[in-house]
């Protein structure tokens, strides 16, 4: 039966979706988001999510872009089952894979030189037909073979056609005329990247292909693998990529790519993923959901046919409104990875602390991990403060005498927020005086900021003795 025909019977068995990506520089956010979405599908179904790093292009891969994998998957909170698989350390049983097929007939070994092939091409332009390689080699009697080095290649049917059954793109049928005898195994005993990537879905049991859309026109290829060694095929689901605002393939032309970029300017990884997963996807029109509800809703007839496209505001949007319900435990210790991941000097102890009991008045209000930072400049300023020029207008002659004026009512204030909204109201009445006039210099004095967050929460967070003791830093100046 060919594969044209044979629907899959890979819905049966327990779900194991994989992710495969080549380390040959920055984790991409579309391979993030194929991470996820594969992560999603077999988490919500109780089944395994693998990872394989197809590292067999010796020359382009690196031990680091490795590393930034792993350490993307870790940030985003996507964990895989069992070990990460080398493709590379496959390679014998790829070989061996090649050997079976070349035994069974479904492939042959064609000892056609780069000049034949060429010379094949260029009078296939002339003539006007197709230019795909037609080896001589394909029905040649052994006998008649040379000794010489060969490749082993697919004898890929010539005639019909072949339809991939596609999760997000529905059938796509491709003219076998369309489909070259490729090569899987060269001539140095090494394997394609589509013999090998073929053998290791195998082998791992992968049930569900999820990745992007430019691997499409490989799967017609790839089911020539499956159809020759008699395996089940795996359901396909390849998605659209990621496109700038322009329409265009996302590119640094855009921005930033890179999954460590965007740890690095302190998204939140909660909302990243709500962001990516909203990527492509979508789950009628909500746009803000727990990773709980994701996992339940996430399917994948939700996936859109179209590409869809990285809009900064939205991500931004929803990383605020998960800032805005996190854990303050959550919150502290991706801080502290944020910290590191943009090369900036940790927290001390005493900012931890301090950052710790501000997070209830600042997490509202920021979107990302800098944002909050500088919101919370207060809680992590060591004295003297450093007061810079808009904040300096607020400080002078006048407002020394209003802080001068509150400086009592302060001492004397059980430190709750209540009493000293109260101790600033007395100020007020008594100079008769608006309740900028005295919220001014105490940004100034706490902060060194014209931009702060709410005077009273500041004072609160700060504590009687510290408050009283910038106040009195900023009279004397
Ligand atoms: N290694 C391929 C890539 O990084 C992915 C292959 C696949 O998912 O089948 O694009």
């Amino acid at each position: 039966m060919s594969n044209a025909a044979k629907t899959t019977t890979a819905n049966a068995k327990p779900v194991v979706t994989r992710i495969a990506p080549s380390p040959t520089g920055d984790m991409h956010i579309g391979t993030a988001r194929t991470a996820l979405f594969s992560w999603l599908y077999a988490r919500a179904r109780g089944g395994k999510f693998l990872l394989r790093i197809e590292d067999t292009d010796r020359a382009r891969s690196t031990p680091e872009a490795t590393q930034g994998i792993l350490d993307g998957m870790a940030w985003l909170g996507l964990d895989y089952d069992g070990e990460a698989v080398s493709q590379f350390e496959q390679a014998a049983r790829h070989a061996e894979v090649a050997q079976q097929m070349l035994a069974a007939g479904t492939a042959y070994k064609c000892f056609a030189t780069q000049d034949e092939i060429e010379a094949f091409r260029e009078q296939a332009r002339a003539n006007k037909t197709s230019t795909l390689y037609q080896s001589p080699w394909r029905d040649a009697d052994e006998s008649t073979y040379p000794d010489a080095p060969y490749v082993i290649r697919m004898k890929a049917p010539r005639d019909g056609a072949t339809v991939i059954r596609d999760q997000v793109q529905g059938d796509v049928t491709i003219k076998n005329d369309q489909i070259d005898d490729m090569i899987v195994l060269r001539s140095d005993g090494t394997p394609t990247y589509m013999l090998a990537v073929v053998v290791d879905d195998h082998d791992m049991g992968v049930t569900h292909v999820i990745r992007g859309d430019d691997h499409l026109a490989n799967s017609a290829r790839q089911m020539m693998v499956y159809d020759a060694m008699g395996w089940d095929l795996p359901v396909y689901a390849h998605i659209p990529l990621i496109f700038g605002p322009d329409g265009k393939k996302m590119s640094k032309r855009h921005g930033a790519t890179g999954v460590k970029e965007y740890q690095a300017m302190g998204y939140p990884a909660q909302g990243m993923r709500n962001y990516l997963a909203r990527l492509g996807w979508s789950h009628g029109d909500d746009e803000f959901f727990s990773d709980a509800q994701a996992m339940e809703w996430f399917d994948l007839d939700g996936i859109n046919k179209a590409p869809a496209r990285f809009d900064t505001k939205k991500l931004e949007n929803i990383c605020g409104q998960h800032l805005a319900v996190m854990e303050d435990a959550q919150i502290m210790s991706e801080i502290d990875a944020y910290l590191f991941a943009s090369a900036q000097p940790a927290l001390t102890p005493a900012q931890k602390s301090r950052l710790n009991a501000a997070l209830y008045c600042l997490k509202g209000s920021a979107k990302t991990y800098p944002q909050l930072i500088e919101k919370a400049r207060f809680a992590l300023n060591q004295r003297p403060v450093d007061v810079d020029e808009k904040a300096q207008k607020h400080l002078g002659a006048v407002s020394n005498g209003i802080l001068e004026e509150l400086t009592p009512h302060l001492q004397s204030a059980s430190w709750n927020r209540d009493a000293l909204e109260a101790a600033v109201g007395r100020v007020m009445d008594a100079q008769d005086i608006g309740f900028g006039k005295v919220a001014g210099p105490l940004r100034a004095a706490l902060a060194g900021r014209a931009q702060t967050p709410s005077v009273l929460d500041m004072m609160f967070v700060l504590g009687q003795e510290e408050t009283l003791a910038r106040i009195s830093d900023a009279v004397q100046e």
